[in-house]
């Protein structure tokens, strides 16, 4: 039977159909009808290389990870993880909803400055005050002495900065006004900003039957029915406006800025704006159902694209991200992927070093530069802990 001609049938008819003929067992043919998606879990036909990846090509810099410990001994166990698959160091995003706070998180990793760094939070109490900006430029002053690398992780996914702690920023964007100075002292001392904004585009269209990223989609929705909540596009504008309010300042927008599934309009946000860069993380599954438009967009913007993770560091995760970048490995089920199977990108060596670890060095030496020339070099290196950029 053609597939056009099934198509006319009724699914019934056609289970019907291949049960009288040399097909399943009756209730295997109605499994069809009842199987949710949420419940599918293929397992590969295909006979392809499958490539072991224990360790990163090169020393990785997982720039975009969370504080998913609770005592100094898991930290060692994490510690041992990134030894093992080739992780040097992960940056430690400061968010409301996932950790404690900057200084009990300080005291956490203490034993390790050299392979932890951490991020922190504007603080928006009185943010209606007339004195906001300048006591929040106090408080980057503050954090840039106690060894942060910048702010982050903000998120903005149609309300404004709502995860920032120890005070949500409910309807404070990146283009406020308020934020310009902040941001701008950011730049003059090497900070950085990571942001999290919008969410990928499946969580804005309707959760139906043609939701390309239906599970993910149904999971994250955005409603953008809520008052005070902006939508995709135009939370892309209101970042754009940011990015041009402080040209000086280097902003990460992580999550590939939610738009790997329009690379060309990424690739025309990247052009406008120098000082933007992209962080992987998070986005491995979304990026990899089209390896090929992915790697060429890579390779393209390697000089301002990050490795980082945000998820719960594991031999597991990490390999599995390695697997996609390195490799050429298609139609994977490792348990990363969505309803669709992962293909890998096949980063060229030069773009792998980059990403990996060469970018954020680079983003990290401004800092301490102008620790260098801020302070003297013994204070610089009590401000990174010791640290060697
Ligand atoms: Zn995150």
């Amino acid at each position: 039977m053609t597939g056009s001609l099934m198509k006319l049938l009724p699914a019934a008819a056609v289970a019907a159909i291949s049960i009288v003929g040399c097909g399943p067992a009756a209730e295997q043919g109605k499994l069809a009808d009842t199987l949710l998606l949420k419940d599918y879990e293929p397992v590969s036909i295909f006979n392809v290389p499958v490539t072991k990846v224990d360790k990163a090509k090169y020393p990785v810099i997982d720039m975009h990870t969370h504080d998913y410990v609770d005592t100094p001994e898991e930290v060692d166990e994490v510690v041992k993880i990134m030894d093992a698959c080739g992780v040097e160091q992960a940056h430690i995003m400061q968010c409301n909803w996932i950790s404690d706070t900057y200084d009990v998180v300080a005291e956490r990793y203490a034993a390790y400055p050299d392979r932890f760094k951490l991020w922190f939070c504007l603080d928006y109490t009185d943010f209606d005050s007339p004195d906001w900006s300048d006591r929040a430029i106090a408080q980057v002053e503050k954090y840039f002495e106690m060894g942060a690398i910048g702010i982050g992780e903000m998120v903005d996914k149609g309300l404004g900065d709502v995860y920032a702690c120890p005070v949500e920023g409910k309807g404070i964007r990146l283009n406020d006004p308020k934020l310009t100075p902040v941001l701008k002292r950011c730049g003059e001392l090497g900070l950085l900003i990571n942001i999290h904004i919008a969410e990928p585009i499946w969580m804005y269209k309707p959760v139906d039957k043609h939701n390309d990223g239906m599970m993910n989609g149904a999971n994250w929705q955005v409603d953008t029915t809520v008052e005070g909540c902006i939508g995709y596009n135009a939370l892309m504008d209101m970042f754009e406006e940011a990015l041009y309010s402080c040209p000086d300042t280097k902003i990460i927008a992580c999550h590939l800025l939610n738009m790997s599934h329009d690379y060309p309009r990424l690739g025309a946000i990247m052009d406008r704006h120098p000082n933007l860069y992209l962080d992987i993380s998070a986005r491995f599954g979304e990026s990899s159902a089209t390896p090929r438009a992915t790697k060429a967009f890579i390779e393209k913007y390697q000089d301002r694209i990050l490795y980082g993770t945000d998820n719960t560091p594991s031999l597991d995760m990490y390999r599995s991200t390695f697997r996609l970048m390195e490799t050429a490995d298609e139609h994977i089920y490792d348990g990363y992927s969505y309803h669709w199977a992962n293909s890998a990108w096949d980063l060229s060596d030069e773009a792998l070093e980059k990403v990996y670890r060469t970018n954020a060095l680079k983003l990290l030496s401004e800092r301490a530069v102008s620790v260098a020339s801020s302070k003297s070099t013994a204070d610089a290196s009590m401000c990174w802990g010791g640290g060697d950029f």
